[in-house]
């Protein structure tokens, strides 16, 4: 009897108010104190403990908790795709930079370094968090440092061929080969197959191995280099 007169009292009663966010009470009733952990909406400082209606104590923005939640959401959306993204920018740097010495081209580092820029750039100016800021700093700094590093073959070869310039001597070119291959015994040193006064041809590897197509040609005139073409394999 008890029980089914609770249950018709409890059934009489008006539904319950849904709330959906402390934000939706804030604006209800704005005297209401933060109790959970909410950012400041322009410096992220913790709001929790203080009035609703006030302002942050740290950059004295309005207290605006009504945006907060939608905020939010946007600023975690826009910081997880712009990390992934620029996490995959780092693994197709170095991919292209294994397989084709892709760093070697100064175009390449420009454009992966712009596409990082346009990547970091608006998820960093919203959220103002460090971890874009240093995964940028990541991919630049790896920019720099890739075109100087030879660790493959074809990389080290591309580097010799991104490093004759138009004006140098026959010397000169045959000074930075052995700059770069200083062990001529080594099987890694490119086979010379035209040597003659207007031209100079190399492969990266000997007949019947691989890169036996990878083909630097360089051309001069009265000993000075004119033109260079490189072909991969
Ligand atoms: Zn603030």
């Amino acid at each position: 009897m008890i029980e089914r007169l609770d249950r018709a009292r409890i059934d009489a009663l008006p539904p319950p108010e849904v709330v959906d966010h402390p934000a939706d009470l804030a604006l209800e009733f704005p005297d209401v104190i933060i109790v959970t952990d909410h950012s400041c909406r322009q410096c992220s400082y913790n709001l929790r403990g203080l009035s609703a209606a006030g302002r942050c104590p740290e950059c004295g923005a309005g207290i605006d908790l009504s945006q907060q939640p939608r905020y939010r959401g946007l600023v975690a959306f826009l910081e997880s795709v712009a990390t992934a993204a620029l996490v995959l920018l780092i693994v197709v740097v170095v991919v292209l930079d294994l397989a084709f010495a892709a760093s070697v081209h100064i175009r390449f580092v420009v454009i992966a370094w712009a596409l990082a820029a346009i990547v970091a750039a608006p998820s960093w100016w919203v959220t103002r968090k460090g971890g874009i800021g240093r995964l940028f700093l990541v991919i630049s700094a790896m920019l720099v440092v890739l075109p100087y590093v030879p660790h493959t073959r074809v990389k080290s070869y591309a580097m010799f061929y991104a490093c004759i310039k138009p004006g140098m001597t026959r010397t000169d070119v045959l000074a930075r080969l052995d700059d770069y291959y200083p062990d001529r015994a080594s099987t890694d040193v490119p086979t010379v197959r035209v040597d003659s006064a207007d031209r100079l041809s190399l492969t990266l590897g000997g007949d019947n191995t691989p890169y036996n197509a990878e083909c630097i040609v360089i051309r001069f005139t009265n000993g000075i280099v004119i033109a260079k073409s490189y072909s991969p394999d």
